[in-house]
């Protein structure tokens, strides 16, 4: 510990003590996910001197994994629509886009040598599709620039003197960082690097978290054997679900989402899913309401199915009439008994509003992503805490959440971008006030 303290003191800049080698950084970035390299970037544009750690033996690996789903890196629609994504978060999260929003994601991208595109639906991709190639020239503008890259470095607090702690394949590392960024992403996919170690240590150091949950996941709720064996991957498209607000407000929205073995999944899921989650909470369960025939009227159907059925199975006669697919059909065979099959007005009004009852999200594991973390109220404009002066935080490990759509990467993007000029702000006025002082000091007489 003496040895430790005369080194800080001495100012040199590494040195092994105790078994544990000690360095000391400007900027330390932990986490090499898209919020820790926006981050980094944004510190060394500055000209601060960084240094980036991560657990893993390489940075990135859940960004590679979005790359295989087709790298949907921002959304192209206007900004307030945009901003509105962001559900409870969007006045803060507003704030952070308009440093870095959609437009800046692509000209960020063509910066690196990857055009983008807007698909259809309005979402953004590289023109390959890829994350490795943008990531992969992201990383080398880093090393050039003079970013320290440290892998196989896991973060695990602070020692008694303030100094990080880094679990290092060689023993434990001891770093002073004049600065930190966290930006060590939610608890989904925890294989990939980010598994919320960090939560109970950020909570003893006084800054607030709340509760990590599962979000853009699908929901749980039991199937026949017969359909899920026969149904389970195929989508539900052109619905419309119906479903209570947080606030109590009814709420519809039209979308496609996909019948899973253990319940629903896909996008329209994921865009309900903050209030779904929440009506669990409260009640044990949510309802969902699906409309499997949006562009009929329940009076249209009722009339259309009340004509003579002939020989005709009700599936053909509801394919026929109805204009359902053999899913909807299956759906309905599932949860409607045998009179109301067969009652023209009963099978209308369950076509315009079939009752889900969803019992829980799958686990956080399996999600796409994560709501909770560090609460925006422990934090400033700049996303540092106000409990560790010095310390900023980005990306999914803060407490905001979005559904798919680009606008997870965006918003990591964009708060990395934030705490990385953050803290090269915070260091520069650091090094102002000490020269005032020094000013001051010689100047004073005697
Ligand atoms: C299957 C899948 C597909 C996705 N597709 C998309 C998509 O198309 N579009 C989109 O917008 N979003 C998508 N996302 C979400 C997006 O990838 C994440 O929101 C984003 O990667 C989060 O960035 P981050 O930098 O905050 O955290 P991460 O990317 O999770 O990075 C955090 C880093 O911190 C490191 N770390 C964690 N703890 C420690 C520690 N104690 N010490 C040192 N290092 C540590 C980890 O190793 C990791 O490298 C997808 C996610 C998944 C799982």
């Amino acid at each position: 510990m003496v040895a430790r303290r005369r080194t800080r003191l001495l100012g040199v800049g590494a040195a092994a003590c105790d078994h544990v080698r000690m360095d000391r950084v400007e900027l330390a970035v932990i986490g090499g996910g898209p919020a820790g390299l926006m981050a980094a970037e944004a510190a060394c544009l500055r000209g601060v001197r960084v240094a980036l750690y991560d657990g893993m033996g390489s940075v990135g690996r859940k960004f590679l994994l979005a790359g295989k789903g087709g790298l949907n890196l921002t959304h192209g629609e206007p900004f307030e629509a945009f901003a509105a994504r962001y559900g409870e978060r969007r006045d803060e999260v507003s704030a952070w886009l308009r440093h870095f929003d959609a437009d800046a994601v692509r000209a960020w991208a063509r910066g690196l040598g990857v055009d983008t595109f807007v698909g259809s639906s309005g979402r953004v991709f590289p023109n390959d599709m890829k994350a490795a190639p943008l990531l992969r020239g992201w990383v080398r503008r880093l090393h050039r620039d003079g970013v320290a890259f440290h892998m196989h470095h896991r973060w695990l607090g602070w020692d008694e003197d303030g100094a990080l702690r880094l679990a290092t394949p060689a023993g434990e590392r001891t770093v002073h960082a004049e600065a930190v960024v966290l930006a060590l992403g939610g608890a989904s996919w925890p294989k990939l690097g980010s598994d919320a170690g960090w939560v109970e240590t950020l909570a003893k150091a006084g800054v607030a978290v709340a509760p990590l949950q599962p979000s853009n996941v699908g929901f749980e709720r039991r199937w026949s054997e017969h359909l899920s064996s026969r149904y389970a991957g195929a989508p539900l498209k052109a619905v419309v679900a119906h479903w209570t607000d947080r606030h109590g407000r009814a709420q519809a929205r039209q979308g496609e989402c996909v019948l899973s073995e253990y319940g629903l999944e896909g996008s329209l899921i994921y865009a309900i899913g903050a209030d779904l989650r929440e009506q669990i909470a409260v009640q044990g369960e949510a309802l969902l309401q699906l409309d499997l025939a949006p562009h009929r009227s329940e009076s249209a159907l009722a009339e259309a199915l009340g004509g003579p059925r002939g020989k005709r199975s009700i599936g053909d006669w509801l394919r026929q009439r109805a204009g359902l697919d053999k899913l909807k059909c299956a759906l309905l065979f599932e949860l409607l008994d045998s009179t109301a099959r067969n009652d023209p007005r009963a099978l209308a009004a369950a076509i315009k509003r079939l009752p889900l009852r969803l019992q829980r999200p799958r686990p956080l594991a399996e999600a796409i992503s994560s709501a909770g973390g560090v609460r925006l109220e422990a934090l400033n404009e700049s996303l540092m805490s106000h409990a560790r002066p010095g310390l900023f935080c980005a990306g999914e490990m803060l407490d905001w959440e979005a559904p798919t759509g680009g606008y997870l990467l965006t918003a990591c993007f964009a708060s990395g971008l934030l705490a990385g000029r953050g803290a090269a702000a915070w260091l520069q006025g650091r090094r102002d006030a000490g020269d005032v002082a020094a000013t001051a000091q010689a100047r004073a007489p005697g």
